[in-house]
């Protein structure tokens, strides 16, 4: 099994309210492995909360389809099925974490401008080196002993008409499969429409 490690001497990381070797764990059971960019996810998500205000409500979108949605859903209470966090994958790999209700937020990304103290990383991120010959455990002990100092951040608000709850209205059935849909669908449900499912 892969070690995560803080390099000799470094102050001990922490994840929430876990020690780096249980935050690895739970990692472990929820992702399956520590991958690089759900350890780097990691210190974007604490990155951005740092300066959340404490108490307040908030929400995350995710810029990416890999990784960094998991980080956020280990560590802030915001997760896909809750409606707190969406997935709008435009390949960045960046998040933000905003006020449910002014929108007013941050948004955190890594910064390949910044990689230049860390060539694994940098190597890993720009996919410079073949997975097969990747030093995963070297590469995870460069990512720790970088922390937030590859990530970007800056202030953001988002747009008004995204904010509010997200009610699914009545529902009615499909007139091609029957099953339950909300009517804002239309009389045919996406997967009656084609083109999505890639079921047979
Ligand atoms: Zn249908």
């Amino acid at each position: 099994m892969i070690v995560c490690r803080p390099p000799e001497g470094a102050p001990p990381v922490r994840f929430g309210r876990w020690s780096l070797e249980d935050y690895c764990d739970i990692v472990r059971n929820f992702h399956g492995s520590v991958a690089p960019g759900m350890l780097i996810g990691s210190f974007m998500v604490q990155h951005a909360r740092a300066v959340l205000p404490p108490d307040i409500l908030f929400e995350a979108i995710c810029e990416t389809r890999v990784c960094v949605a998991d980080a956020v859903q280990l560590l802030t209470p915001c997760t896909t099925g809750n409606g707190r966090l969406r997935v709008i994958n435009v390949g960045r790999y960046a998040l933000a974490l905003y006020d449910k209700f002014t929108g007013k937020g941050v948004r955190v990304h890594l910064d390949a401008g910044k990689l230049d103290d860390w060539p694994e990383t940098r190597s890993w991120f720009l996919k410079l080196t073949p997975k097969a010959e990747q030093d995963t455990e070297r590469l995870l002990g460069e990512i720790i002993a970088a922390g937030n100092t590859t990530i970007g951040r800056r202030e953001i608000t988002v747009d008004p008409s995204f904010l509010g709850k997200r009610k699914l209205g009545p529902v009615h059935f499909c007139r091609g499969c029957g099953e339950s849909i909300p009517v804002a669908e239309g009389e045919l449900c996406g997967g009656c429409r084609g083109g999505v499912l890639p079921y047979r």
